[in-house]
C-alpha cells in the first residue's frame, strides 16, 4: 500500500503531517505521535503491511493505532491498497481530483471522436484528445497541409502539399500508438468536432443533424478562437439557430457569409492556436466523461490577449425548428422571436 500518486506526505512540525498541499484534495493529520509521523513517512512509498507494522512496532505504536491512520488516509481518498498499478500524469491528476469530490472519467478506450477540418488547430486538438486517452480519433480533411499549419509536434515544412487527414493520422500514432484511427464502416462518432475559419460550412452540419450526431464548431475567427456551442440535434440550439439570430442583428449576413466562406482561411495566431485547441480539447473531454461542460448551449470566445473566455449563452431560435421540445411549443407553429441571450 502507499499515498495514492499524485500526493506527498509533507511533515509540518511535531505531531502534525500533511498529504497532498491544495486545500481541495489535502488531508492535514494532527495529534500524530512521532511515531505515526514515521508510519505515514513510510507510506510515501511502496510498502506491505508486515513491513509497516514492524516499522510501527520500532516507533512504538500499536497495531490498532496504524489502522486508524490508514482508516483515516482511505477515507480521505488518498491511500492506494497493495497492489493497484501506478497510472501516468492523466489517472494520477484525476484520481488526485476525486480526493477532492470531481467524479474521475471512466475509460475513455470506447470512445469514438471525428475531427472535421484538421489544421495546425484540428490537428492539435486531435493530438490531446489521443493523449488524453480517447480509443478512436478520426481526422476528415481533403485539402492539403499548408504553409500556416506548419508547427512544433505537427506538420513539418516538408509535409506541405500532402493531404492533411493522411499527415495528421501519422502524427497521432507517433504520439499515441495504441490510437485507433480508422473504425468499421458505419461506426458513428460520439462526437464530431469541426474546425473551421471565418464561417462554419453549413453543408456537413446538416448532415450530421439528421443522422442524430452531437457536435461541437471550434471556429477561427479574425480576433477569436469561438468553441461552441455543442449542439445536440433534437435538444437544444443549433449552428442554424446562431446563424439566425445573426441574421437579425445584421440582416445582411447572409450576403457576407457567403464571400467568407469562399476565402482562404489566414491561419491562427500562435498562443491562440494553442490555447483555443486546449480549451475546446477540455470542453470535449468534459462532455465525453459526463462533467459539466460550459458550451452546453453556450460559446467561448477566447482571444490572443485575454486569457479568460468569453461565455455567450445561445438559445433556440423560434424559428428554426430544429428543436421544438426545447422551445415549449408544438413543431410547425411560429411564436415571436426572442433574441439570443447573452451572460
Ligand atoms: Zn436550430
Amino acid at each position: 500500500m502507499r499515498i495514492r500518486d499524485g500526493f506527498e506526505v509533507y511533515w509540518r512540525e511535531p505531531g502534525a503531517s500533511q498529504v497532498g498541499l491544495d486545500p481541495r484534495c489535502a488531508v492535514l493529520l494532527e495529534d500524530l505521535s512521532e511515531g505515526e509521523q514515521q508510519v505515514l513517512e513510510a507510506l510515501g512509498r511502496e510498502v506491505d503491511r508486515a513491513a509497516l507494522l514492524t516499522l510501527a512496532n520500532a516507533h512504538s505504536v500499536r497495531t490498532a493505532a496504524v489502522d486508524v491512520l490508514l482508516e483515516r488516509l482511505r477515507v480521505a481518498g488518498v491511500l492506494l491498497e497493495e497492489g493497484t498499478v501506478a497510472g501516468d500524469p492523466d489517472a494520477r491528476y484525476w484520481q488526485v481530483a476525486a480526493a477532492a469530490g470531481i467524479e474521475p472519467p471512466g475509460s475513455r478506450l470506447d470512445r469514438v471522436i471525428q475531427v472535421c477540418g484538421v489544421d495546425q488547430l484540428g490537428l492539435r486538438i486531435a493530438v490531446i484528445l489521443a493523449q488524453s486517452g480517447i480509443g478512436s480519433v478520426l481526422l476528415q480533411d481533403r485539402s492539403r497541409v499548408r504553409p500556416e499549419d506548419v508547427g512544433a509536434g505537427l506538420f513539418r515544412p516538408g509535409d506541405v502539399g500532402v493531404n492533411r487527414a493522411e499527415v495528421g493520422r501519422a502524427v497521432l500514432r507517433a504520439v499515441a500508438p495504441k490510437v485507433g484511427v480508422t473504425v468499421p464502416v458505419r461506426t458513428r462518432p460520439d462526437l464530431v468536432v469541426v474546425v473551421d475559419h471565418g464561417v462554419v460550412d453549413p453543408v456537413p452540419l446538416r448532415v450530421l443533424m439528421r443522422e442524430d450526431v452531437a457536435h461541437l464548431p471550434v471556429l477561427v475567427r479574425e480576433l477569436d478562437v469561438v468553441v461552441g456551442p455543442l449542439v445536440r440535434p433534437g435538444l437544444g440550439v443549433c449552428l442554424r439557430c446562431v446563424d439566425l439570430y445573426r441574421c437579425e442583428a445584421d440582416a445582411r449576413w447572409p450576403a457576407v457569409a457567403t464571400q467568407v466562406a469562399t476565402r482562404p482561411p489566414s491561419g491562427v495566431e500562435t498562443s491562440l492556436g494553442w490555447s483555443g485547441a486546449a480549451l475546446a480539447a477540455g470542453q470535449i473531454l468534459a462532455v465525453l466523461d459526463g462533467r459539466q461542460a460550459a458550451v452546453e448551449g453556450a460559446e467561448l470566445a477566447l482571444t490572443a490577449w485575454d486569457p479568460i473566455p468569453v461565455l455567450r449563452d445561445w438559445q433556440v431560435h423560434p424559428e428554426c425548428g430544429c428543436s421544438p421540445a426545447a422551445l415549449g411549443v408544438p413543431s410547425g407553429t411560429s411564436p415571436q422571436t426572442s433574441k439570443g441571450g447573452h451572460r
